[in-house]
């Protein structure tokens, strides 16, 4: 990650690298905290719980960031457990989150997940609505960082970065989530603050 942002000619510590932790057993995530790593991504709830509930007492640096799609009906364990949740992408999920937050006293930072590609299956807001969604994020009084995004896994994924760092430039956010394993080094050549890597650091996943 250090030599990716020196090359791209930024500050290392400008970049924050996400370490993928789903699916992983306990033995990789004990020797990722024995290294250092302190910021993790998990795609589901549930399967987060359990890998983090018990470790995260002892480790009051660590930084949990949900990075999967959400269900309204687990917004409230979302917002219990996350200190980031990437994957605010409808107007629903706003609802939730801003009511697990009143009641929950607790508030994680928020990002914004735009389907850059306008892919059917994928999930994240279209282009032509983030505005609109973030408006109404922040009214409801969340706490909108910036935007991330998955590109499509057969396109040049430039496009995309840049598509998404424009999206967050004119809304005044700065946090840029994009870039995994096959294309971090382009993505934080075009701006991104976090890159979600798994199998570059893990290994291939196990089967889920
Ligand atoms: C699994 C996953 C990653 C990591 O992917 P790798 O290609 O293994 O680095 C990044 N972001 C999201 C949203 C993921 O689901």
């Amino acid at each position: 990650m250090t030599a990716a942002a020196r090359a791209a000619g930024r500050e290392p510590a400008s970049v924050t690298l996400t370490a993928v932790s789903k699916t992983q057993g306990s033995e990789a995530i004990d020797a990722a905290l024995s290294a250092g790593l302190r910021v993790f991504g998990e795609n589901r709830v549930q399967e987060a719980q359990g890998r983090w509930t018990e470790r995260r007492p002892h480790l009051p640096d660590l930084e949990l960031r949900l990075i999967g799609p959400l269900q309204s009906n687990k917004a409230e364990d979302a917002v219990a457990l996350f200190d980031v949740i990437e994957t605010l992408d409808r107007e629903k999920l706003v609802g939730a989150i801003a009511a697990a937050q009143d009641k929950l006293g607790r508030a994680p930072r928020v990002l914004v997940q735009v389907n850059t590609g306008e892919e059917p299956q994928k999930a994240g807001v279209a282009p032509r609505d983030v505005d609109a969604l973030i408006a109404s994020a922040r009214a409801a009084g969340l706490t909108v960082k910036g935007l991330m995004a998955i590109p499509p896994a057969d396109e040049e994924p430039i496009l995309h970065f840049a598509l998404l760092a424009k999206i967050a430039a004119r809304n005044g956010l700065s946090v840029l989530s994009m870039g995994m394993s096959g294309d971090y080094e382009a993505a934080i050549r075009l701006g991104a603050t976090h890159v979600r890597v798994g199998s570059a650091l893990f290994g291939e996943r196990n089967p889920v």
